[in-house]
């Protein structure tokens, strides 16, 4: 690991904090505070993911040191690192929230790799920072095995997000109330190095603007550009003008289109889409009380502490990412001279987020083109998957097989939650696959060609939420062969694993009301 390179240029290039230290305050004139990860007890390595240790060009004899497990959690920093607490504000909930910043993130620098990639390196879990609060810095267990588990589940399922090097228990004991109704119970600590070319979100955009200072404002931007965003200036020209600033905005909605488009696509609801929790880079980033469908519902949350609104509801996800992106462009208004530019970037977010969901539905029916038959045609599929009861991945991955010349519903039965819905509803279902049959029919697409282009967007294995609570309840009790298998399973998520069905399962009835399986707070 001494061959790391760091190359730090948010702490070369951009504003600190004076004071360094946890002591929490308001941090006025700053993008950042230095703070050191606070050491643990006893590191132990629980897991790893080895494509980012072989992304970073870190061997897997180095992985398996002791020093491994030292320096991922917090205990020693290599030479170059630099570590700090960025500073961000946010709209939670639809509200301005004020300063958050990372309260148990800390970043430890930006790695280059190589072929000259930048790789931020960042704990969480790592102890307090400025912006703690009056909270403790740290991770439990549970949330961090399912940060760990699902940020590699998405990169192999092709949907943007951060990655994870590594999950380390801390030897620690945290207290957390888990549903904050005066329950604190003490829970193993863990910590989380995620992995991504930047963590900058929207909310670092919209603190400064929020005090007024446009300068720093100014200066963010320009730096967000001219490192993460090298393709908008390749030309050779270093300044960065309104021009530019306005090519920006535009790709950052349409990474954002993108990221929801691939979310609704495998099912995933990301639980708190608060806009410090929404990345610049378009990547899904703070796995926090998310979670997957299993039976098809547009309305279901499974973040308790949304109970009541559903705001982060799986069907309201695309509304809200554009909220999110209007409150980044109001942020960013004050270093535009006309609103025109920012106008147009979210008018770049509908057109590419349409054009991202009729590519999605063509995908998942493997039909060759979109068109406004097809999309009633999934409509009408998604009305019936939701009164029905029927499991989302279950479904479409049974349509792969669907003999288009007899359809019938007898290989979607595994899919169905309730037998009687499914009797219910058996002749609305026969009508639709005979339509859908006569589309696939009337496309002629070889059948070979079909099957593989739905093979590859219909996933058989996704992380459930009962599948990770069970790897979880193993490793509370010190079995970590739960995680391994299961983020073996992911790797390959299109593909059928012969021997690994039970992975590819109806979330069993005991999960359906069970914390951590169908409903999870914030509390982690
Ligand atoms: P989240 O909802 O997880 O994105 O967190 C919102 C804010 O609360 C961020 O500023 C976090 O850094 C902070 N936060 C959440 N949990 C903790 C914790 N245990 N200790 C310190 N800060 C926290
Ligand atoms: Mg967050």
């Amino acid at each position: 690991m001494q061959n790391l390179r760091f190359d730090n240029r948010f702490v070369g290039q951009l504003p600190a904090d004076p004071e360094s230290g946890p002591r929490p305050r308001q941090v006025r004139d700053a993008l950042y505070s230095r703070i050191v990860p606070t050491p643990v007890s006893a590191p132990r390595l629980i897991a790893h993911s080895r494509e980012v240790a072989a992304l970073l060009g870190i061997e897997e004899t180095s992985v398996a040191s002791p020093v491994f497990a030292h320096i991922f959690a917090g205990n020693t920093l290599l030479d170059g690192m630099q570590p700090y607490a960025a500073n961000y504000g946010g709209h939670q909930f639809g509200h301005w929230a004020g300063q958050l910043g990372d309260g148990r993130a800390i970043t430890l620098g930006e790695t280059i790799n190589a072929v000259g990639q930048r790789w931020e390196l960042q704990l969480k879990g790592a102890g307090p920072t400025p912006y703690s609060r009056r909270a403790d810095g740290r991770a439990v267990l549970r949330s961090s095995v399912r940060e760990f588990l699902c940020s590699e589940a998405m990169f192999h399922l092709g949907v943007p997000t951060t990655r994870a090097l590594s999950l380390v228990a801390t030897g620690e004991q945290v207290m957390r109330d888990m549903f904050y109704d005066g329950h604190p119970k003490a829970e193993p600590g863990a910590i989380v190095c995620r992995v991504a070319p930047s963590f900058i979100r929207f909310g670092n955009f919209e603190l400064p603007a929020a005090r007024g200072d446009i300068a720093l404002l100014q200066q963010l931007i320009d730096f967000t550009i001219r490192r993460d965003f090298p393709e908008l200036h390749a030309d050779g020209h270093d300044t960065i003008n309104e021009k530019r600033r306005a090519e920006w905005f535009a790709q950052v909605c349409e990474r954002t289109a993108s990221m929801v488009a691939h979310w609704m696509r495998v099912g995933f609801v990301h639980g708190v889409m608060n806009t410090d929790n929404m990345s610049v880079l378009g990547l899904t980033i703070d796995y926090g009380p998310y979670g997957w469908i299993d039976n098809f519902d547009w309305d279901w949350t499974p973040n308790t502490t949304d109970a009541e609104g559903r705001r982060y509801r799986f069907g309201n996800q695309p509304e809200i990412a554009y909220w999110n992106l209007t409150c980044f462009a109001n942020a960013l208004a004050p270093a535009f001279t006309s609103l025109e530019p920012l106008h147009a970037g979210l008018q770049r977010y509908v057109d590419v987020y349409g054009a991202a969901e009729r590519g999605n539905t063509a995908a998942k029916l493997g039909l060759a083109e979109s068109s406004d038959e097809h999309r009633g045609l999934m409509q009408s599929l998604y009305a019936l998957l939701q009164k029905a009861e029927v499991d989302m991945t279950l479904f479409f991955r049974a349509l792969v097989d669907v003999d288009v010349h007899a359809p019938t519903l007898l290989p979607f039965y595994h899919a169905f939650y309730d037998e009687a819905k499914r009797e219910q509803h058996e002749p609305e279902f026969h009508a639709w696959l005979a339509r859908y049959a006569t589309q696939v029919r009337h496309e002629d697409l070889p059948p070979a060609e079909r099957h593989a282009h739905m093979q590859a967007v219909n996933p058989r294995y996704v992380i459930r939420n009962y599948l990770a609570q069970q790897a979880i309840d193993r490793a509370e009790q010190g079995d970590d062969a739960g995680i391994h298998e299961l983020l073996d399973v992911l790797r390959r998520p299109y593909d059928d694993q012969p021997g690994r069905e039970q992975y590819a399962q109806r979330r069993p009835d005991w999960a359906r009301h069970r914390a951590g399986c169908s409903m999870l707070s914030c509390s982690s």
